[in-house]
């Protein structure tokens, strides 16, 4: 493939560690399209991840204040950065949609200390080939709650995409009303989506979609190389999909957070959390739990999202399906196989997960099935009183104690719960450890991230978030001076329809 000239309208930077390549612009041309961000007016960097960008091997002590701006605005680039949309597909509440970055632009991929390549995108940086009748644009808002959460997800140990900078345009964005636009700057292991298959399945049977599994196989799974079949590395890699989905689960389920739009083209095959726009964490326990003002059925409620994740599984599977076998039969099976071991590895991690929560260090297999029902138990009484998700499980380590004052909701379940701690090697307070290293104090808590967002978007006043942030960026490090963000609202009365999410787009 013949390599494009350099963009030629923006002006570059000066090197500040950025080595970024397009290794994604050498797939079939189908996939995406060079496109430049389109400047903005005025822009100005409003949060920085320093962290981050240290980790990514950038030098941004480099650029000045004004560099900077331009940098992640998109008004300026980095040298020999040569930038780029994707195209992808995706099943979006059920219906099959053609999409794509169309507000999305990737500058370029970073390598890492590792060795591996982060993509480093910006989001809201104008419109693309994929912006069907979008903007191409983002509000600051919405911007601001990515940043937030994701950093927040990163902090609880949760695989996800991280956020390296948020740049205020100067320019309003047209929604229901004018809000003051923001570009982020997403990084990711990659923004191989299981919707990029099904659009390279669509488009091309066979060379796009076999181009696509190599790319995903250097780019992910590496250590499948070895296997020399192409049939069996396809398999492998759809398989260890899985597995890594099986486990994000576990995890997002394990602190009740609720990504609420897990269509086919949010959920990455990295196994990263991607996609931060109606998401929101559980405060009162209820599997029904449902934030996004448009999910009106429930279909990314709490308790759905396993389920979910493995029908957007399957729908992978069916993407990949001429690759798995030349025998269509055979690949049929061998497809229905990786996507029906999704359940066993997913009950696998989230029994692990939450045994933890309990303080149970130690599961024999005689214990499995007694230790489902202490947790079923405890979640039922849960949603009995109405008790917060993530309170309950930190007051947990308290109340292992059994001297130490409970609400009376859960006194019936305690002592079942004291003798099984007691009962394994180190008892109470080496359980009490665990507890403290799995259950977070501190969430971006729904009224929380509100109030700071509202301040920021309406008063231009920075403070509450800029405090949220630095709060939950130590979520298993809580003191007594952190009752602000470790108490729970009160409860909505029963029937309101509690906290409502929105896409953000
Ligand atoms: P999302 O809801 O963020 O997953 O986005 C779904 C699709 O809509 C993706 O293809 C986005 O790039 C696209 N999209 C969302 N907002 C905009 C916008 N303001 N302009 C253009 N495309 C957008
Ligand atoms: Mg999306």
């Amino acid at each position: 493939m013949t390599t494009p000239p350099p963009t030629p309208d923006l002006p570059t930077l000066p090197p500040a560690g950025f080595a970024l390549r397009s290794t994604y612009t050498e797939l079939p041309e189908a996939l995406y399209q060079h496109v430049s961000p389109t400047p903005v007016a005025s822009p100005q960097v409003v949060l920085l991840n320093r962290a981050l960008a240290a980790h990514l091997g950038l030098n941004l002590a480099a650029l000045a204040e004004p560099q900077l701006a331009a940098l992640f605005a998109g008004n300026a680039l980095p040298a020999g950065c040569r930038p780029f949309a994707q195209a992808y597909a995706g099943h979006q509440y059920g219906r099959f949609t053609f999409l794509g970055d169309g507000r999305a632009i990737v500058l370029g991929e970073q390598p890492a200390a590792d060795g591996s390549l982060m993509d480093i995108q910006l989001k809201g940086a104008g419109p693309t080939r994929y912006s069907r009748r979008g903007d191409g644009r983002a509000a600051l808002g919405p911007m601001l709650r990515e940043y937030l959460i994701s950093e927040a997800m990163h902090a609880l140990g949760i695989p996800t995409t991280r956020s390296l900078a948020v740049a205020a345009t100067g320019e309003p964005v047209m929604r229901q009303q004018a809000l003051p636009g923001a570009v982020l700057t997403r990084v990711a292991a990659s923004h191989l989506r299981v919707g990029t298959f099904q659009f390279a399945a669509v488009k091309d049977q066979g060379a796009h979609l076999a181009a696509l599994v190599d790319y995903a196989l250097h780019r992910h799974f590496p250590h499948l190389l070895a296997e020399p079949d192409p049939a069996q590395r396809t398999l492998h890699m759809l398989r260890e999909i899985a597995a890594r989905q099986a486990r994000l689960l576990a995890l997002w389920q394990s602190v009740g957070f609720i990504h609420g739009v897990m269509n086919t083209d949010n959920m990455a095959i990295s196994g990263e959390t991607i996609d931060y726009g109606p998401c929101a964490f559980m405060d009162v326990y209820h599997p029904d739990t449902v934030f996004s003002s448009i999910d009106h059925g429930g279909r990314y409620a709490y308790a759905q999202q396993p389920p979910i994740a493995q029908w957007n599984l399957a729908r992978l599977a069916e993407a990949l399906l001429p690759l798995l076998d030349p025998n269509p039969d055979r690949a049929v099976e061998h497809a229905t196989q990786a996507v029906h071991d999704f359940q066993p590895a997913f009950i696998t991690a989230y029994r692990n997960t939450m045994a933890l929560k309990l303080g149970i260090t130690r599961q024999r297999h005689a214990d499995i099935q007694p230790d489902a029902d202490l947790l079923a138990d405890l979640l039922a009484a849960m949603q009995q009183a109405r008790a917060d998700f993530t309170a309950t499980f930190r007051a947990l380590a308290d109340w292992a104690d059994s001297a130490s004052p409970a609400p009376a909701w859960i006194a019936p379940w305690l002592p079942r719960w004291h003798a099984r701690l007691a009962a394994q090697p180190g008892g109470t307070a080496a359980a009490r450890q665990v507890m403290l290293a799995a259950n977070p104090a501190i969430i971006p808590r729904n009224h929380l991230v509100e109030a700071a967002l509202t301040a920021a978007e309406q008063h231009a006043d920075f403070g509450p978030f800029f405090t949220l942030l630095l709060t939950v960026q130590r979520p298993f490090h809580a003191t007594a001076a952190d009752a602000h963000f470790t108490t729970p609202p009160p409860p909505p009365p029963p029937g309101a329809c509690g906290y409502r999410t929105f896409c953000g787009t």
